[in-house]
């Protein structure tokens, strides 16, 4: 669905130096070109720590036990999100506490966020969705009330603003992914958790590698989750990109809710200065998503449901209960069309007509 080599093309000759610069520096772990990165990113987001590691997954894991959370923890998170974000609070011992999501942000629904904290609760993990931001003042104050922590799920919106800074930089941890479709994505897997505090940022360069303060002086139980050198230098040369490709995606998504403006049944996600539009994701409305899908793949146009099943309803999360009725029904209407910077806008009109067709 996303072409991923025109931005190679664009920076051939400056990746391709990057790439030469690590082979020929010996250093392919870790290492110089990892804390440039680090620095740069920090810069970038307006945090005062960015430490990489392996994935967005692993981003997650880090974040949550460098904040203390483990056994017998719950943390409050969104059902309608990619496994990872569940799997990790999991992972580190903890049970997540799903509340359910707003229809028009696909995000979790703040209002609702009190009623599922109890007493075991000890963070929040809000995800901001496809790259629009949640509501982060409303989940702070909610946080802030009952003493819980927030760690942003940053894997969708690199370069999203909320109210003049960057997601990640707003809650107590965020944590972000450099897989090659994200808006910022490395040549493989690769990860960041970034914070605002220094003992945050210790304990997580800790567990990156095997929990060790300095090399064999392990103090506790890590990861082996360092980011080579390669993706670091390659992705310093895309991060610099990064503001003007996330403005190309905000005018790629004007100008389908412009082209879908007369098209029945299909709802548009709002435009807004915030969203960074890693996904442009439409709701299908009359129970007609699966066949509009399938009718467009007969047209040749490649869409994508995220996600057919909210992570309550999978087998590992399903005895959890709780009911999220919005995000039950999202799943069935969720319909991801091709976005990226390099779209043009005779692509666009070719899924449009083909979505047109399929709805009527
Ligand atoms: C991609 C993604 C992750 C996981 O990132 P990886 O780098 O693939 O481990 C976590 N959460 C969300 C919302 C994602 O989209």
């Amino acid at each position: 669905m996303l072409d991923l080599t025109p931005e190679v093309e664009e920076l051939w000759d400056e990746l391709a130096a990057a790439f030469e610069r690590v082979m020929r520096s010996g250093q392919y772990v870790g290492g110089p070109e990892v804390a440039a990165f680090e620095a740069e990113a920090a810069e970038y987001l307006g945090v005062r720590h960015a430490v990489a590691v392996n994935s967005g997954t692993d981003a997650l894991v880090i974040a949550l036990r460098a904040l203390g959370v483990g056994p017998g923890d719950e943390v409050v998170t969104t059902p309608f999100s990619f496994f990872a974000t569940a799997e990790s609070i999991a992972s580190v011992g903890a049970t997540p506490v799903f509340v359910d999501v707003d229809e028009r942000t696909f995000n979790l629904d703040p209002s609702l966020l009190e009623a599922r904290i109890t007493p075991r609760a000890k963070a929040i993990l809000p995800v901001h969705l496809y790259g629009r931001p949640v509501d982060m003042d409303a989940v702070l104050e909610v946080a802030d009330r009952h003493g819980l922590k927030v760690v942003e799920d940053c894997a969708q919106s690199f370069g999203a603003p909320w109210r003049g800074r960057k997601t990640g930089s707003l809650g107590h941890a965020g944590a972000f992914s450099f897989y090659p479709t994200k808006n910022l994505g490395a040549f493989g897997d690769g990860g960041l958790v970034t914070t605002g505090d220094d003992e945050v940022a210790k304990a997580a360069r800790m567990l990156r590698d095997h929990g060790s303060e300095r090399r064999y002086h392990n103090v506790m139980l890590g990861y082996n989750s360092r980011l080579d050198a390669l993706q670091a230098a390659m992705l310093r040369v895309k991060l610099p990109r990064v503001d003007a490709w996330n403005e190309r995606r905000r005018e790629v998504a004007s100008r389908y809710e412009q082209l879908l403006a007369g098209v029945p049944g299909v709802v548009t996600p709002e435009v807004t200065p915030e969203h960074v539009f890693h996904q442009y994701t439409v709701r299908v409305l009359g129970g007609r998503r699966d066949a509009v899908q399938a009718a467009l793949q007969q047209a040749g146009v490649a869409t994508m449901v995220y996600y057919p099943v909210p992570q309550d309803r999978l087998p590992v999360f399903s005895h959890l209960g709780g009911a999220c009725p919005v995000s039950d029904r999202l799943a069935g209407e969720a319909l991801s069309l091709p976005i990226g910077p390099y779209l043009d806008g005779e692509s666009q009109r070719a899924v449009v007509e083909g979505l047109a067709a399929a709805t009527t």
